[in-house]
């Protein structure tokens, strides 16, 4: 069943498009059950059951980071992760190249950006990333590659159309300078139709495949 979501999602979503299937709270066999099927690219966001999972699992699978990270919990994840999606401040995104350094990697991590109209979600506003793009060049050992966020959770089509378009039209304003710039993670089960719409490059994609989940997360 799991298999046949997620190929079923799959058909729906261009090439060029990543889908992150996102498998917090769900046991390790539904992940081989997409992993047999194909894929490899697999989010979490709570770093005890991304280490426990990464332990147990094969060791070619992406795994994505996409919670919000605190600094003291950066140097478990950097030997092994693929890509960090919620970077929200300075002091972690140099904390990441700390720890990336001591590993010899290069550890690849998305800016998040705060887009929606509720108070609630972790992010940067537009002049706060442009400081840190300002001074990214001191930073070796990480790659920022790209952009992460979430809209509103709301039903209206609208205001997740906007929100989304303000990232894309702040893409745009950076991108010649920032070249590297290239992921638009955005998109999840509820608005990923729109998000392809609006130029998402990465889906980052839950209850579609895996169901709904136990608990709230
Ligand atoms: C849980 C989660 C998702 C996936 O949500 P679904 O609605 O299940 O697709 C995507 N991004 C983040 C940051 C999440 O925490």
């Amino acid at each position: 069943m799991i298999a046949k979501a997620l190929s079923d999602l799959l058909a729906e979503i261009p090439k060029g498009v990543t889908l992150v299937a996102v498998s917090k709270t769900k046991p390790t066999d539904q992940i081989m059950e997409c992993y047999d099927a194909g894929h490899r690219d697999f989010g979490e966001n709570y770093v005890q059951e991304l280490l426990s999972k990464q332990a147990e699992l094969p060791k070619d699978i992406r795994w994505h980071f996409i919670g919000h990270l605190q600094s003291n919990k950066v140097k478990l994840i950097t030997p092994f992760v693929h890509l960090i999606h919620g970077v929200d401040s300075l002091k972690l995104l140099k904390e990441i190249d700390k720890q990336a350094a001591k590993n010899g990697r290069v550890v690849s991590c998305l800016l998040q950006l705060y887009i929606a109209q509720e108070e609630t979600k972790f992010g940067l506003s537009f002049d706060e990333c442009s400081e840190i793009l300002n001074v990214l060049n001191t930073l070796k050992n990480v790659n920022v590659s790209g952009f992460m966020a979430m809209a509103s959770n709301t039903s209206d089509e609208a205001t997740i159309r906007t929100e989304f378009r303000s990232l894309i039209t702040y893409h745009r304003s950076v991108k010649a300078t920032h070249p590297q710039l290239k992921i638009l993670s955005f998109g999840m089960s509820s608005d990923f139709r729109i998000a392809i719409e609006e130029g998402s490059t990465m889906l980052r994609i839950g209850s579609l495949i895996f169901g709904v989940r136990n608990y709230p997360q």
